[in-house]
């Protein structure tokens, strides 16, 4: 089993691993390593992090959610317009 004093920065071969980087398993020196959010990570994951770890933009969701209450109103627009009409042509039928 190798301990973390053995082993060296993935980019130092000289250095001292400080930590390993939870995202690639790869140990890195302190310089190497950036902490973010209370995690230590290497130069190169962070990099990757913006694509990856960027908050969910909502507006994409509410361009799904329009066309869907869009469909929702027009569906039970539609469905309140059959009902009447059924009770229409039923209302007419016993007038008749
Ligand atoms: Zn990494
Ligand atoms: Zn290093």
């Amino acid at each position: 089993m190798t301990t973390l004093a053995q082993e060296r920065c993935y980019r130092h071969d000289l250095r001292e691993a400080a930590g390993r980087c939870p995202s690639c398993r790869r140990y890195y020196c302190r310089e190497c390593l950036t902490e973010h959010d209370h995690r230590l990570l290497c130069v190169a994951c962070l990099a990757k992090l913006p694509s990856s770890q960027a908050p969910i933009r909502k507006p994409w969701r509410l361009d799904y959610a329009y066309p869907l209450v869009g469909l929702l109103l027009a569906f039970t627009l539609f469905y309140w317009l059959g009902q009447t009409l059924i009770l229409a042509t039923t209302e007419i039928r016993v007038v008749e």
